[in-house]
């Protein structure tokens, strides 16, 4: 199996080039975020829960997280038996662990870690621009700032817990979209 986590700060790319990552690799993608969104779409419960910590642009919480993810992979164990792309998941170290733990209960475990690096302005207009081109509810100034800051406090230590892991590579997300992809193809090519 091929299991790609594909991490970055909020705008740094990961849902466009998990697009990529599919065509290419005929991976199963999972993205918490879509999920989530999915979720209150449809008026669920979990929709209704997610969304007050969504518009706040924090975090939903861990253990409810990771039930969610277990289940998603349950779900779709066909589907996701060639390898899955985890984008949005982990956020925290909680959930890293617990992904570990997952993934080892069923026999596999992470190929590598992809992580898109781009500068905090470009993250900021990205996410904007996103927001005027989707309506996408929490690409707004307010929640872009604390969604920002959730990353730096919560999600960024991660690079180090999977660079001691020897997971971690390390990928420049500033330029043409083409052009990122054949960086990261190098990454998960260089695993065959
Ligand atoms: P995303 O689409 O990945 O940017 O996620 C949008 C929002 O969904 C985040 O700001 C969080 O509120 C929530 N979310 C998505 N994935 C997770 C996760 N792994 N852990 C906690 N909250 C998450």
């Amino acid at each position: 199996m091929l299991n790609i986590v594909i991490f970055g700060a909020p705008g740094s790319g990961k849902g466009t080039q998990s697009d990529n990552l599919i065509k290419t690799y005929g991976l199963f993608h999972i993205s918490t975020g879509d999920v989530l969104r999915d979720n209150i779409k449809r008026g669920t419960e979990l929709g209704a829960t997610a969304k007050a910590y969504m518009d706040k642009g924090q975090l939903i919480p861990d253990d409810l997280m990771i039930s969610i993810l277990a289940d998603v992979l349950d779900a779709n164990r066909e589907a996701a038996a060639p390898g899955v792309i985890f984008d949005g998941f982990p956020r925290t170290i909680a959930q890293a662990e617990a992904l570990d733990t997952m993934l080892a209960e069923r026999g596999t475990a992470i190929s590598t870690v992809v992580g898109l690096e781009v500068p905090e302005e470009e993250l900021i207009e990205r996410i904007l621009l996103r927001g005027k081109l989707t309506g996408r509810s929490d690409d707004n100034m307010e929640t872009v700032k604390s969604r920002l800051d959730v990353y730096h406090n919560q999600t960024a230590p991660l690079q180090e817990y999977y660079k001691a892991k020897g997971l971690y590579q390390a990928i420049n997300g500033l330029g043409k979209i083409e052009e990122i992809f054949a960086d990261i193809q190098k990454a998960v090519d260089k695993l065959r």
